[in-house]
């Protein structure tokens, strides 16, 4: 792939400061051991080159992907063995009321035959109540505890499948965009149902983004300790910054320490070849317009995928204390006069132990997620 010179790199939303995430990543030099990215959804047979050159250069050797079913054999591809494919339902279908009941519960032996996917994912965050009670004519019709959900877990559980929630989304969305809690609840209504159903479907479950709250530790630990076979990841890095950052470092060592073993990396990062190209500015106008908009060329699209990594190595490993540098939207969602669209975070760097760093990036996921592949 041809390597952009760092002077054109343009500053942008995942590059506030003009940072050249090329010479940061020689900077940062390689992880203390390979990293293996638990949650990420590759897709596209271009961006797919420009996310493998800054996994390599962040020392990511392994990656879990949430890959679109119609891709999975262009993504297996480019990728070779380092792709280890998860079932995702296809949300890409206009008709999301069947994509999302018979489409999944019979793609998912697809899943598992020909592409090895040994892990469903359920998403329900809060918008799925939207999406349910739009194509399906009931709210609650896609629930976490719903028949459909449950049907296609029980189909999971029989193919030899792990399951993977996302179960909730940032509490700065909770105060604003959810705050009808009639359609969406209230945060906390969220774990009810994971709670009976970690306890039905036995195997080992990955909720995603540190459980959907890592704004409070004391919960996960609960979370964790009722139920042994939960795990999390670290994935959705604009909102694991934000707020595990404001943890004081003895409790997030604390938590990380109790639980090792039990926590995975994971970064989040979604690849689409419409990063690589500039968008009409009809499509500016549809609702996938901040995703498409977070990136227009080659040379933007790697820094929208080498700032995922480059954050969350600087948060995990250094002793960092700065300004984060990738804008975050959910600062200007809450308190609009006091952010604008390009305002970023605090980063609070960590600086894990080494040994520690070995569980998290590596170890917990061979452990769990690995042998789970493997068996
Ligand atoms: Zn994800």
């Amino acid at each position: 792939m041809p390597r952009m010179p760092a002077d054109q790199a343009a500053r942008s939303v995942n590059n506030l400061p003009g940072l050249d995430y090329r010479a940061e990543a020689a900077r940062l030099g390689p992880p203390v051991t390979p990293i293996i990215d638990a949650h990420s959804h590759i897709n596209g047979e271009k961006a797919v080159r420009v996310y493998l050159e800054a996994r390599r250069l962040y020392g990511v050797t392994l990656t879990y992907t949430q890959t679109r079913i119609d891709q999975a054999d262009a993504i297996r591809e480019a990728m070779g063995g380092t792709a280890r494919f998860v079932a995702v339902p296809r949300w890409q279908d206009k008709d999301l009321g069947r994509s999302h009941t018979h489409g999944y519960l019979d793609d998912l032996a697809v899943w598992r035959e020909r592409f090895g996917a040994r892990m469903a994912k359920f998403w329900t965050a809060p918008r799925i109540r939207e999406i349910a009670r739009e194509h399906l004519g009931d709210v609650n019709a896609l629930n976490l505890d719903s028949e459909w959900r449950v049907r296609q877990m029980q189909r999971a559980t029989d193919l030899g499948m792990m399951i993977m929630a996302h179960i909730a989304d940032p509490d700065t969305r909770f105060a604003t965009r959810y705050a009808d809690s009639a359609t969406f609840l209230a945060k906390k209504d969220h774990y009810l149902a994971v709670e009976r159903l970690a306890d039905r479907f036995t195997q080992p479950w990955l909720v995603a983004h540190m459980g959907g709250w890592p704004e409070n530790l004391p919960f996960l630990d609960g979370l964790l300790t009722r139920h042994p076979n939960l795990h999390l990841d670290t994935s959705a890095t604009k909102w694991m910054v934000r707020e595990l950052s404001k943890h004081p470092r003895e409790e997030m060592l604390a938590f990380l320490e109790k639980h090792r073993g039990r926590i995975f990396f994971g970064s989040d990062i979604v690849t689409t070849d419409d990063h690589l190209r500039e968008k009409s500015e009809a499509e500016m106008r549809t609702p996938a317009a901040r995703y498409l908009a977070l990136a227009s060329s080659e040379a933007a699209a790697f820094d929208l995928y080498a700032s995922r990594y480059w954050a969350l190595r600087t948060m995990f490993e250094t002793a960092h204390d700065g300004d984060s540098p990738i804008a975050d939207e959910d600062l200007r969602m809450t308190d609009p006069a006091r952010y604008n669209e390009w305002s970023s975070p605090r980063l609070r760097g960590f600086a894990l132990p080494e040994g520690l760093l070995r569980v998290l990036y590596r170890e917990a996921c061979e452990d769990v997620l690995e042998k789970w592949w493997a068996s």
